[in-house]
């Protein structure tokens, strides 16, 4: 509910901002320089780039290709590791655009909204915190020759919902169970 308003704040935030970036990207191409523009774009990067990290082509496998060949466990390898980076990645632009903001003074309005935004962040950086150990331990099992195996009853998870859900522990059975017994104990 309370969602929206910010959200245009920060909007006019960022509308002032460009003109700025407009011209310091002009003579500046290279990356490295662009810290102090970088940090105004950071809020609207946060939310749009978390979704852009299936770079990789999903896997074909071929006709009597076993589960979780080589091939197969080099890919689901790829594309964790590209996940991780792009999260670590994320979580520093986090870092250092509330660094930034924190240093800054603020009129009661900003305040306002910089809280809202600060509290947005830190939200995502700890989701982003979790799934980077989710990921780091899908890895793992990829290493000992368990991944892409149901932890409550041992069937392959299958390949479509591991390219979907990277880090998979449970088919999709075990999983729609889980989630049925965690609403009945819940309600
Ligand atoms: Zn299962």
């Amino acid at each position: 509910m309370t969602k929206s308003k910010p959200k245009k704040k920060t909007k006019s935030i960022a509308v002032k901002a460009k003109p700025k970036k407009a011209v310091t990207k002009k003579p500046i191409t290279k990356k490295k320089v662009v810290k102090k523009t970088a940090a105004k774009k950071k809020v609207v990067a946060i939310k749009s780039s978390s979704k852009k990290n299936k770079k990789i082509v999903a896997y074909k496998p071929k006709k009597k290709e076993k589960y979780m060949s080589a091939a197969m466990k080099r890919h689901f390898t790829a594309i964790l590791t590209n996940w991780r980076e792009q999260l670590i990645e994320e979580m520093q632009k986090t870092f250092n655009h509330l660094k930034d903001k924190g240093e800054k003074p603020a009129d009661d309005l900003d305040r306002a909204s910089q809280e809202e935004e600060f509290a947005f962040e830190l939200r995502t950086r700890d989701r982003e915190r979790k799934l980077i150990n989710k990921i780091a331990s899908s890895i793992e099992l990829i290493k000992q020759n368990d991944y892409g195996y149901c932890e409550s009853c041992g069937v392959n998870i299958g390949i479509k919902r591991l390219e979907a859900r990277p880090t998979a522990t449970h088919c999709i059975d075990c999983k729609t169970l889980d989630e049925i017994k965690e609403k009945q104990l819940s309600g």
